[in-house]
């Protein structure tokens, strides 16, 4: 190219910035668009609840955790290691926790990381424009609204950074998915992807309200989460519940079991049941909780209830009566947007030479735990790299 190549990045969250990253010490005229009046916002949030910048699992463990081969490839692109590796040039320190996720070193605020990743940026010379809402766009030009009205800029790269359409409040309204629609490209229906799960009606919850149920185990199809519930007043929320959302979408929310006392076996439950004079009595010995006893009198027959063999298979293996998904603005993450036929393998868009998207617009799915911002960052670096070696 023998002009400066002019690269217009719209959305500033994770992807939109490694994308930049990547192109900012090229000669190149960048403009970073956001119609927030600041950019990071979700990352922002996802500091507020223990900040999984990424996990330490091995790659090769690592990378099924993702529903698509594209995420798997370019994660293996730049890996966990390589994120870790490049927050450290910029100052900020991680460690791997004991749950093996990682965070930033501790002391390290969310607004820090994001602070030392824009301060790096700004060594460059992007032209930030903020406050300013993608309207439209064609092969050569994108429209932007500002308050100063509608400006039409050329690019020779466009990268959509838009984000997914939960968390609102953040940027990430998912309302350029009209805009895409009318374009033709190939698109599937936002649903919530990492949140909590409503189950049918009930009385024993009211009473248990933000407790926990601790240690018990979830299944769906092969799929086994272990870990701690938390009992609200529309169901559950927890990491176990956020797991198996997926599946539970494509199984029309049915077949979903929980295991109360993963560590000890039906026969052993059953014994227990058995020597006891009451089932109260029982649950304490088998450290259930006052909230389990409750749900399982609430639901079960009589029957089911008092016969130690039946209570004892509940116990292992209760089918959760699982209405929906909470909806899609509490969700963590969502899944749908921009469907993975509508790019080629460095992110373009098939319809549309030079014009790239990445990250959770992508319609792409994986747990919590640090996989999302993982995606994210190494699918804007996909992008960023392929940029960099068209200008080359
Ligand atoms: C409560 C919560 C906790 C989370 N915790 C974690 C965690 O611990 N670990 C983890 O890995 N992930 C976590 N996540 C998920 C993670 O934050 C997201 O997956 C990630 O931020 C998505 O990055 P992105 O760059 O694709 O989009 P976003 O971060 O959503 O950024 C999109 C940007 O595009 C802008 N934009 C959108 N539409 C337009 C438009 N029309 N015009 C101009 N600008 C526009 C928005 O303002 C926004 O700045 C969490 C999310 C939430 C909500």
């Amino acid at each position: 190219m023998t002009r400066v190549p002019k690269i217009i990045i719209i959305g500033g969250g994770p992807a939109g910035l490694m994308t930049a990253t990547q192109l900012c010490d090229l000669e190149a005229d960048i403009t970073i668009v956001d119609h927030k009046p600041a950019v990071g916002r979700k990352f922002l949030v996802a500091g507020e609840g223990g900040f999984n910048l990424t996990h330490s699992e091995p790659l090769a463990s690592f990378i099924q955790k993702y529903d698509r081969q594209l995420i798997q490839d370019w994660v293996t692109q730049f890996t966990p290691d390589d994120f870790r590796s490049w927050l450290k040039t910029i100052g900020i320190e991680t460690y791997i926790g004991s749950s093996g996720k990682v965070f930033p070193v501790e002391g390290t605020k969310p607004i820090e990381v994001l602070n030392a990743w824009l301060k790096h940026l700004k060594k460059a010379s992007i032209n930030w424009q903020l406050k300013s809402e993608l309207i439209d766009f064609d092969a050569k030009t994108v429209r932007i609204q500002s308050k100063t009205g509608i400006q039409e800029l050329s690019y020779d790269f466009l990268v959509f950074a838009l984000g997914g359409a939960s968390w609102k409040k953040t940027g990430s309204d998912g309302a350029w998915f009209d805009l895409f629609n009318k374009k033709e490209i190939p698109l599937v229906p936002f649903q919530s992807g990492n949140t909590g799960l409503e189950l049918k009606e009930s009385t024993w919850r009211k009473d248990f309200e933000g407790q926990f149920i601790k240690n018990c185990r979830l299944r769906i199809g092969e799929l086994v989460v272990a870990g701690d519930l938390v009992i609200t007043d529309y169901g559950l929320e927890g990491k176990p519940a956020y797991a198996v959302n997926r599946l539970l979408r494509n199984n029309n929310f049915r077949g979903l079991t929980i295991d109360f006392k993963p560590q000890l076996t039906l026969e052993k439950i059953e014994t227990i049941l058995r020597n006891s004079s009451k089932v109260k009595q029982a649950f304490a010995e088998l450290k259930l909780s006052a909230s389990i006893y409750n749900w399982m009198k609430e639901e079960l027959s009589k029957d089911q209830f008092t016969n130690p063999a039946l209570l004892a298979k509940q116990l292992k293996a209760f089918e959760i009566e699982v209405t929906g998904l909470r909806p899609l603005d509490e969700a963590i993450s969502t899944v749908g947007g921009v469907s993975m036929d509508a790019i080629d393998s460095f992110g373009q868009l098939i319809q549309y030479e030079n014009v790239f998207c990445c990250g959770e617009m992508l319609d792409w799915d994986a747990p919590t735990g640090g996989y999302l911002l993982q995606a994210c960052v190494s699918s804007g670096y996909i992008v960023g790299k392929e940029i960099a070696l068209r200008i080359e």
